[in-house]
């Protein structure tokens, strides 16, 4: 287990979710994570009377489920409406350097970094931050760069109805920059290139694009 956490082995494109996931409620869960957040601290040693900390469980339960993992419930998943691509436009579109919050599922710290997007119309358009709030809903999740990267393009081409998308993610793992090899300088890029993106040339324009 320590080995698959150092290394970063996914061992899935999906995310690794039980069958009963969302069985319980939001509030449920916010109730159970606050109590069991609480015993973390209190065995850590902390005072939970302290007034400074006494609201900590809480606010963590309420960010876990409502903020930073709130990507795990489909019922969060953006709803991506097409438009007719009335102006012809027939190139690729870029939305570059959304920036993106996720993280680590072997150590639960901050992943972040830059996603650059690529599409091509095959007649129908997306709205621009629909491109936003597909990288958001995916990185919401306790993640590994790979996967991350997977199902972005995954829910892009479903969303598009189109095999056109290219995917650049470019970010710092705090898991790697804060602790164990403390490389505050790496960063770790995965790319993803599915239809026109695979041929050479247009994938060279993309690139050359989000320089
Ligand atoms: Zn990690």
């Amino acid at each position: 287990m320590d080995v698959i956490g150092e290394e970063h082995i996914a061992t899935s494109v999906n995310t690794p979710l039980r069958w009963d996931a969302f069985e319980i409620s939001d509030e449920i869960k916010i109730e159970l994570i606050e109590k069991h957040f609480r015993d973390i601290m209190h065995i850590m040693g902390l005072d939970l009377n302290d007034d400074s900390l006494s609201g900590t469980p809480h606010r963590v339960a309420k960010m876990f489920v409502k903020e930073i993992f709130s990507g795990l419930n489909p019922a969060n998943k953006p709803d991506i409406k097409l438009f007719e691509n009335k102006y012809q436009y027939k190139e690729m579109l870029i939305e570059k350097n959304i920036t993106l919050y996720s993280y680590c599922e072997h150590h639960f710290v901050p992943i972040i970094g830059k996603a650059h997007i690529a599409y091509i119309s095959n007649g129908q358009v997306i709205g621009l931050s629909k491109i936003n709030r597909l990288v958001q809903y995916y990185s919401k999740r306790p993640q590994v760069q790979e996967r991350l990267t997977n199902q972005i393009a995954e829910g892009l081409k479903e969303a598009l109805q189109s095999e056109d998308v290219a995917i650049i993610i470019d970010a710092v793992h705090l898991c790697v920059a804060s602790r164990g090899i403390k490389d505050t300088n790496s960063s770790t890029v995965t790319s993803y290139y599915s239809g026109k993106f695979q041929d050479q040339k247009t994938q060279a324009e993309f690139l050359s694009l989000i320089k």
